[in-house]
């Protein structure tokens, strides 16, 4: 039975067309990301696209049951490719103007084949990440996103932006008052779309009903920690009245907005500093992360549970990211082959055979896929008992994905011949 808590999430994944003001809407649980409308006196401008020209089309269905008035504008919040995949879909002449951030890039390493050294595990990691190929029912969800979706056209509907935007600047989308606001945070390229009249705010991925993603296991370049932390101080200056993010359900009301806003600004912040302060002290990287979490007052906010982002991951992020991979201890300065290490960890442990009898008798799970780990590289058969155990840490686990990978790899392990 998968993790209640990470069951009871999916509530932020209801599909809904959810007004937000008048004339102002967001569509929730059609796809990874959400999708928002804004009505003008003459056609209206949709704000992020989705991940593929299905849940798109789903969506414009639905949207097209309140107005028919054309599209005449497209706006990215940033460029992850959840959220501006479906765009073919409301310009299918691709004459629709698209504005976006000036910096506007995909923080996606490796996908470039014409680089120096192509990363080709980052497919590998997001498909993992994600449970691509998984059952739906078996993922629960993504964290940030319905465990079911449709697949269909996935990243099929990209359009480069039209029109770059420089910095803030105050714009009229069709006779509704609206601002352009660079706000880095999940990417360097988020702008937000700030309603000034009805008090709507679209945050991107800036915030969501989990933890931030501040890593994310795909594989991602360093996520300015402060940058984020200092962008919510921003959003929550303006005092909207309503938060509609790029995932997970709108929240309502300018006291709840200033809670949600400001508890994760705070909970950005205790990383950073619990992480520099164990760093200062001289701790290793694995008992920092082993050990962090968050006060009592943040622990319990609802909107911080690590269904997405994860706080350990975090800290080790924040820590490399900050000074590299050197922690400071001058053992680590030297390296130890994989195979090396395993075979003295057996000898220790009085042979290859004592260390399997270990690695079966233990408790302790992740000991147990270390174990695993080691056993496999003197050439032991540990996949089927390493399958296990990662499907057993995906039962207990909180974070989407986490089990979403860990159940992903044990399918591969499973798969593979002994
Ligand atoms: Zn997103």
């Amino acid at each position: 039975m998968p993790n209640a808590a990470l069951i009871a999430h999916n509530a932020q994944f209801k599909k809904a067309i959810v007004e937000l003001a008048p004339r102002v809407w967001t569509a929730v649980g059609y796809a990874a990301s959400n999708m928002h409308m804004i009505e003008g006196e003459t056609s209206v401008t949709i704000i992020d696209t989705t991940e593929s020209t299905k849940a798109a089309e789903n969506i414009l269905a639905e949207f097209r049951k309140l107005t028919d008035k054309p599209i005449a504008h497209i706006i990215y919040t940033h460029s992850h490719r959840d959220h501006i995949c479906g765009a073919s879909v409301f310009s299918p002449k691709g004459d629709v103007p698209i504005l976006a951030s000036a910096n506007f890039s995909s923080d996606l390493i490796g996908v470039d084949p014409n680089a120096i050294a192509p990363n080709k595990s980052l497919g590998r990691r997001t498909q993992a990440q994600f449970g691509i190929g998984l059952p739906p029912a078996a993922r629960v969800n993504l964290g940030c996103g319905p465990g079911d979706r449709p697949m269909e056209g996935l990243g099929a509907g990209y359009l480069e932006p039209t029109k770059r935007i420089e910095s803030d600047c105050d714009i009229d989308l069709d006779g509704v008052a609206a601002r352009l606001i660079m706000a880095p945070g999940e990417t360097d390229d988020h702008m937000v779309v700030w309603l000034t009249d009805v008090g709507v705010l679209f945050c991107g991925d800036n915030w969501y009903h989990a933890f931030p993603n501040l890593y994310a296991i795909r594989g991602t370049p360093f996520r300015d920690f402060g940058a984020w932390a200092d962008s919510l101080a921003l959003l929550a200056d303006l005092k909207p009245k309503v938060l509609s993010p790029g995932h997970t359900q709108p929240v309502f009301g300018v006291e709840q907005i200033q809670e949600v806003l400001g508890s994760t600004r705070a909970a950005i912040r205790h990383v950073m500093q619990v992480t520099a302060d164990g760093m200062n002290a001289g701790r290793s990287l694995d008992d920092i992360a082993a050990g962090i979490t968050l006060p009592s007052e943040l622990a319990d906010k609802p909107w911080l549970g690590e269904f997405y982002g994860k706080i350990a991951w975090s800290s080790r992020a924040f820590a490399v990211g900050t000074l590299g991979w050197y922690d400071g201890n001058p053992t680590h300065l030297g390296t130890l082959s994989s195979k090396t290490r395993a075979r003295h960890l057996a000898d220790l442990a009085g042979g290859t055979d004592q260390l399997v009898k270990t690695a079966k008798a233990t408790d302790d799970l992740q000991w147990r896929l270390e174990l695993c780990d080691h056993l496999s590289v003197l050439g032991e058969d540990m996949n089927a008992f390493k399958a296990d155990t990662l499907e057993a840490l995906a039962e207990v686990e909180i974070n989407a994905t986490a089990r979403n990978t860990y159940l992903w790899e044990a399918e591969q392990l499973r798969t593979i011949p002994s």
